[in-house]
């Protein structure tokens, strides 16, 4: 059986260590996690997380009265703070998440970096392509997805604006053309039914309770006394979501084509072991989850489809 994550982490390092616009990603700042992402739904391949984007500016939210426009209640204020996740007791900066197996089945077909690549029997290239172009979201100063340069020292709105993908294709044939080792990214050139029947499956690096991950959050902070709110309601509804994560929140789980399974309890490992024994819990722990709708991009992460 192979893991997923581990071969895509040791792939991703020596990419960055090819490849000179890559060259300041240092591997041991970023983790690369697996959700659920079936072949046949659409959604993202791949997520670039940045855990390293300062707290927001305070904000609200407010209730308006659907006949009148009137507002009606305000939330109490809040800031949009970023989890912390501590592995090997170092802070990890980035997060790059894959769907599994959704990523193991994409090919250039109708994709929109087709045009970039030529050769036909190289349709395992977008997996190639889609792994360099999360880590060139990773801005150079470590400070959010990276943001693309005008000529006149402004930025594009779009985070693949410009010749992004372009560039991206670019890096894909300087990797190549480095001569790496064909083991290091030659797992990419199977789909999910030949990993399956090849290697007996896939497994990959999660957060638990699955599917959690660390997301942004909402922490409240107090009202200032001279601020100009309306005088109404205000509803405090605390945020419930986990805000630190450590090597003991990672477990390893199994990904089949329509659902996930994992162990009973975490599971001893290192994201160095590409090639795991898989001891499974027992059929009753295999769970179903539904397709999550895509999130929209925002400056905290984005997604490569
Ligand atoms: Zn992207």
């Amino acid at each position: 059986m192979l893991n997923y994550t581990a071969l895509l982490t040791r792939l991703m390092g020596d990419i960055a260590a090819r490849v000179p616009p890559l060259s300041f990603i240092d591997m041991a700042d970023v983790l690369v996690f697996a959700r659920l992402g079936r072949t046949w739904a659409s959604g993202p391949l791949a997520t670039c997380h940045c855990l390293t984007l300062p707290p927001s500016e305070r904000g609200y939210y407010f209730w308006r009265d659907r006949a009148s426009g009137a507002i009606t209640r305000r939330s109490a204020p809040f800031v949009m703070k970023s989890p912390e996740v501590t592995i090997a007791g170092r802070p990890v900066k980035y997060l790059i998440s894959v769907a599994l197996p959704r990523f193991c089945d994409q090919s250039l077909a109708h994709s929109r970096k087709a045009r970039f690549y030529r050769r036909a029997e190289d349709l395992w290239i977008a997996k190639l392509d889609t792994v360099v172009h999360e880590l060139y979201h990773i801005a150079p100063n470590w400070d959010g997805i990276r943001r693309i340069e005008r000529g006149d020292g402004t930025f594009l709105a779009e985070y693949h604006g410009g010749r992004f993908l372009e560039e991206v294709a670019e890096m894909v044939g300087v990797y190549l053309d480095s001569k790496p080792d064909p083991l290091t990214y030659g797992f990419l050139r199977h789909t999910f039914d030949t990993l399956e029947t090849g290697f007996g499956g896939i497994v990959g690096t999660s957060f638990r309770p699955f599917p959690c991950y660390p997301q942004r959050y909402r922490e409240t902070v107090h009202d200032l006394e001279d601020e100009d709110l309306p005088d109404i309601k205000v509803e405090r509804s605390p945020c419930c979501r986990k805000v630190r994560f450590t090597d003991r929140d990672l477990v390893l789980r199994r990904f089949l084509s329509d659902t996930t399974q994992s162990a009973n309890g975490p599971v001893a490992f290192s994201t160095d072991d590409a090639f795991v024994t898989w001891v499974s819990g027992s059929p009753a722990l295999q769970e179903a989850h539904p397709q999550r709708a895509d999130a929209p991009a925002r400056r905290a992460e984005d997604v490569a489809r």
